[in-house]
């Protein structure tokens, strides 16, 4: 589905130097180089604050945290998005209340957010999945109208910008009261390990956050709040000082990918290829197409048999989900996720993506 060889071969030279120099320096833990990257990340977001976490998951759940949610309060989250979305809800003893999402987008509807919020509803977690930015403003509007948080989760689409009705830009994750993303490896910005960030404006939630993802002590053995240790260690700081220059670069090779899929399954009337958004770039974390005649699981057999790798990005929707059983109100029910996990498959995107393996991948869908 990626290729993390090719794509650290390209950039092996400074990559090593960056990780001998953490190895020399011995500054494993807050090194310099994890406060370098922290600046260059808030640069090219354009954000205040920046700050690095352990993981993805962990940046969810500090920023639940910080926002000083209360048991019983509930966080509405799109039914279709990765578990740790909503997991963290639940951990947290918060109500994780799951909502339908766009047939083409895929993504949190504006009109179905507002529709779900009750008197209990402190936070929503609009997620920018396959990296495509949810329509920000209108959620914006009706969270601020109903006095409730906004934490994007941009796991999946650091890099794209969301695009006002006035014109102007603003990065994913950089835009509600709080973002969260993930640096695992295949991510878009992916590190060498696990790695996460929390990004902010407000200076008092940023304070909390560090004080929260730093066992709660903001100065040392003086322990303020119960928090969690959830650090981005100094040696994938550095990698990802490194990569982040690159960012751009890899999200135009993916959207050239992604160009190529369009054209190549255009004549295809069975597949719906990814609808791209007027109000955002899409920086394709994943290639998600849509076989509308029944048939996914057959053309993920045939392209199994011929050795094109292809996932189904997710196969089961939050609420029928196992764990989250408890959560599900009598009645509920969510069409489009329900259909929708029965008609996606993602196929191979990345940045190192040559035109034979393009061409083996193209086949292999046109000859089913
Ligand atoms: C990857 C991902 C996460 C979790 O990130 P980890 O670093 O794996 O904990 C959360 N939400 C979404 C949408 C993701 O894709």
């Amino acid at each position: 589905m990626v290729d993390l060889k090719g794509q650290y071969q390209k950039i092996k030279q400074e990559v090593d130097a960056a990780v001998l120099e953490v190895l020399e320096s011995a500054a494993f833990i807050n090194g310099p180089a994890v406060s370098r990257f922290q600046a260059s990340l808030e640069s090219y977001l354009g954000v205040k604050h920046v700050i690095p976490c352990a993981n993805g998951t962990d940046a969810l759940q500090i920023a639940m945290m910080a926002l000083g949610l209360e048991p019983g309060d509930e966080v509405i989250v799109p039914s279709f998005t990765f578990l740790a979305t909503a997991e963290v809800i639940a951990l947290l003893r918060l109500t994780p209340v799951m909502v339908d999402v766009d047939a083409d987008t895929f993504l949190m509807r504006p009109e179905i957010f507002e529709r779900a919020i009750t008197p209990r509803t402190k936070a929503v977690v609009p997620v920018h999945l396959f990296g495509q930015s949810c329509d920000m403003r209108p959620i914006l509007g009706i969270a601020a109208e109903h006095k409730i948080a906004v934490i994007e989760d941009a796991a999946q689409s650091i890099g794209a910008d969301y695009i006002f009705p006035d014109g102007s830009r603003k990065k994913t994750g950089a835009i509600g009261d709080i973002g969260c993303t993930s640096f695992f490896p295949s991510k878009n910005l992916g590190c060498y390990g696990d790695g996460g960030a929390m990004f902010t404006n407000d200076d008092e939630l940023a304070a909390k956050m560090r004080v929260i993802a730093n066992h709660g002590q903001a100065k040392r053995y003086y322990h303020e709040r119960i928090g969690v240790n959830s650090r981005l260690d100094s040696i994938q700081a550095a990698i990802l000082d490194i990569k982040l220059r690159h960012l751009d670069e890899y999200c135009d090779a993916r959207r050239a990918v992604a160009d190529a899929y369009d054209a190549a399954f255009a004549d295809i009337e069975e597949l719906e290829t990814p609808v791209r958004a007027a109000n955002s770039t899409h920086v394709f974390h994943q290639y998600t197409l849509r076989v509308t005649n029944g048939r996914r699981d057959e053309l993920s057999d045939h392209l199994a048999s011929l050795g094109v790798p292809a996932m189904i990005y997710y196969p089961v929707p939050l609420q029928q989900q196992e764990a989250f059983r408890h959560f599900v109100p009598a009645g509920l029910e969510l069409p489009i996720a329900d259909r929708l996990c029965t008609e996606v498959i993602s196929l191979p995107i990345h940045t190192e993506m040559d035109a034979a393996t393009l061409d083996t991948i193209i086949n292999a869908v046109r000859s089913f």
